[in-house]
């Protein structure tokens, strides 16, 4: 049920802005005050996306310890999908986070584990990469992600997530909560930046970039569905109309309508 009232002075507010020229200006002018960047011409809305619940390298046991060298940020701009070629059963797989940690550490001397995060059969998303600070996870205090160790020549700039499970045959295909969880992934680093998870190249297999089978056939076959997803859970957070919207546009237009006296 909505109220007639709120709805109303959410309607006019809305077509007093684009009234008064306010299109242009817009972007940049919510971009200086607060969180939400939305351009307000409606083409590309930008929602200001809450982080999805993740498992922490504390709540996993990382041994941080076993970390060596510096870390190096750079801006997000794509993300890249892979599997784990695990079991795709896993009894605990935070257990398996910690064996592929201490692989990718002990074993190929990596300074830290090789994915920005992973995500289990349950739709769990751990914490790859450690970007030393907390949540938003994997950035550091620009919003610049931590760059991992997952796509030979293409990790900077990349957000790497990866399935656990072998997917190499066609028919092997994640759970629904984990493809869900690579979404959550992908629409809370996209749609932050203004990024179109269906764009050319912005969400791609391991294997579009390196020569590799990863993240197998049968993972590589739902990229499609997975853009389409990811673009669903940005729109669902910035529609400009509507009683359930999630409350983000409603908080934009208090902040403009505060900004415009
Ligand atoms: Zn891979």
């Amino acid at each position: 049920m909505s109220d007639p009232r709120r709805l109303q002075r959410r309607q006019l507010l809305w077509q007093g802005l684009v009234g008064a020229g306010v299109l242009a200006a817009g972007p940049t002018l919510l971009r200086a005050g607060s969180p939400p960047s939305v351009d307000l011409a409606g083409v590309r809305l930008a929602a200001a996306m809450a982080a999805p619940p993740i498992v922490s390298r504390a709540e996993w046991g990382a041994d941080e310890s076993l970390r060596r060298g510096t870390r190096d940020f750079a801006p997000i701009t794509r993300a890249i999908v892979h599997h784990t070629v695990t079991a795709n059963a896993e009894p605990d797989p935070a257990a398996r986070v910690r064996a592929i940690h201490e692989f990718h550490v002990v074993g190929n001397r990596w300074a830290d584990i090789g994915y920005n995060f992973l995500v289990d059969a349950a739709g769990r998303i751990y914490e790859g990469r450690s970007a030393g600070t907390g949540p938003p996870f994997g950035e550091d205090g620009a919003g610049h992600g931590v760059i991992g160790a997952h796509a030979d020549g293409h990790n900077t700039g990349t957000v790497g997530i990866a399935v656990l499970g072998t997917y190499t045959g066609a028919g092997a295909v994640p759970t629904e909560a984990a493809l869900d969880a690579v979404a959550a992934v992908v629409a809370w680093k996209f749609g932050n930046r203004g990024i179109e998870p269906r764009g050319a190249g912005s969400l791609i297999s391991h294997r579009d970039v390196v020569a590799t089978g990863c993240p197998g056939e049968g993972l590589h076959r739902q990229l499609p569905q997975l853009r389409e997803r990811s673009a669903a859970r940005i729109a669902a957070a910035s529609r400009p109309a509507g009683d359930d919207d999630g409350g983000i546009i409603e908080q934009v237009l208090d902040a403009v309508g505060g900004l415009l006296g």
